[in-house]
């Protein structure tokens, strides 16, 4: 029997803990996509810490973004935008208490330097100048799809809770705010590939760097998409 006590304990310790899975990737750096939490928050190494194998990952439903600062970031921190570009949807969850609103998030329509235009989710993030006032009965969420400026670095929102507080990073790249609003984080796995819009956000930033643009841009609403101009 202790035997097999001993094999059980051996075989525990070779699962890795969560904790040293996650390193600080090179995706954001200050010179390129910039980190999405205030450096008053964490540090470089810190701040954006990430497991890549997270994006598809398979926990009985797939996972369609990276999870970024895992026990590093704490409720209530500001995300800020990783680069210029325009906020096209908020989205709050209006049920339980704030602290577990984890559905709320902030898209972002960015856009590369090659020209190449996809909505960022910041995922578990609470918009900010959203509220839940005035929700239609029976609705769940509060969405807005607002057309907002952003620089890189502002404030677009605060962390919510969700499990070990971390923030949801997906990348989407032809997918509309409504089918975002709606699918922004998981897929069924019984499907079993994401639909094709997602993209590994790890790959995808490293590949590309941000338009140069620094002025504020703007957007425009064409056919079901957000087009951004940026000067
Ligand atoms: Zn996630």
């Amino acid at each position: 029997m202790l035997y097999l006590y001993i094999i059980f304990f051996v075989l525990l310790s070779c699962i890795p803990s969560i904790a040293n899975t996650y390193d600080a990737g090179p995706i954001f750096d200050e010179n390129s996509w910039g980190q999405p939490f205030l450096s008053g928050n964490s540090n470089t190494s810190s701040c954006c810490n990430y497991d890549s194998s997270t994006y598809i990952q398979n926990w009985g439903i797939g996972h369609t973004g990276i999870d970024l600062g895992m026990n590093k970031v704490s409720i209530g921190d500001s995300v800020k935008a990783i680069s210029n570009g325009i906020i096209v949807g908020r989205r709050l969850q209006c049920t339980g208490s704030l602290r577990k609103a984890n559905a709320s998030l902030v898209l972002v329509k960015h856009k590369t330097s090659s020209g190449v235009e996809f909505i960022a989710i910041y995922g578990h993030t609470a918009p900010l100048d959203l509220s839940c006032s005035g929700l239609a009965r029976g609705q769940k969420y509060k969405e807005d799809r607002t057309e907002i400026a952003v620089q890189q670095g502002q404030e677009i929102g605060t962390l919510v809770k969700y499990g070990v507080p971390h923030m949801h990073f997906g990348i989407a790249v032809g997918a509309s705010v409504d089918t975002l609003f709606s699918g922004w984080g998981r897929y069924s796995s019984k499907a079993g590939s994401p639909p094709d819009y997602f993209r590994n956000p790890e790959d995808f930033l490293l590949a590309n760097s941000p338009s140069q643009a620094s002025g504020e841009c703007t957007g425009e609403y064409v056919n079901g998409f957000w087009h951004v101009y940026c000067p």
